[in-house]
């Protein structure tokens, strides 16, 4: 079996997982938000690192080692941009979980962090970020129960965290 949960904290210390996702942008060179915090926690390497990656398409993920993160591997998605739902937002949200899961997956990880991707400087609502967030998420654990021990969000601020911790609550009443 596994769980599911939410934390309020910083994504970059989170010491119970094998691998964090990074909210990037298409680039994969750094940005501002989770995105800098994580290159700023794991070093000059992990940049070196994304160079040779070639950037990530919306909604795709790629998987690099975490050097100086307390985790062993970072799996970095690229968000959509939210532009008031007419630009497949929700699609290519519901494509970052999905492709991050399956990443991980097919790495044999385990234990997995997520921020809250979009909703920061690409502007997604909370409410229905996070309810693709975790309906995906949900939905992958079901198709593949044996795969992950532990799926957790590790959300920044109170409003964020009570908004997944709401979503969550539901698949378990
Ligand atoms: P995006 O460009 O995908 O919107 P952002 O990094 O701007 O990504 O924001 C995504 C979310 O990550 C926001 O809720 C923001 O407050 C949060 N965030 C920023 N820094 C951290 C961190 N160190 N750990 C966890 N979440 C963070």
């Amino acid at each position: 079996m596994y769980l599911i949960k939410t934390i309020k904290g910083d994504i970059t210390k989170v010491t119970d997982v094998q691998a964090i996702v990074n909210a990037a942008n298409n680039s994969l060179l750094g940005g501002g938000g989770v995105d800098g915090a994580i290159h700023r926690a794991a070093g000059p390497k992990l940049l070196a690192e994304c160079r040779t990656l070639h950037g990530c398409e919306t909604g795709e993920a790629k998987i690099t080692k975490a050097y100086n993160l307390p985790c062993s591997y970072v799996i970095h998605t690229v968000g959509s941009i939210w532009n008031g739902g007419r630009d497949k937002e929700e699609e290519l949200l519901a494509n970052c979980y999905f492709n991050s899961m399956k990443l991980a997956m097919e790495n044999g990880i385990r234990t997995i962090a997520f921020p809250s991707i979009s909703t920061g400087v690409y502007a997604f609502p909370v409410e229905l970020a996070a309810k693709v967030a975790v309906g995906t998420v949900n939905r992958f654990l079901q198709d593949n129960p044996d795969s992950f021990d532990l799926v957790e969000w590790v959300l920044f601020d109170a409003h964020t965290e009570a908004v997944y911790e709401a979503e969550v609550d539901k698949i378990y009443e």
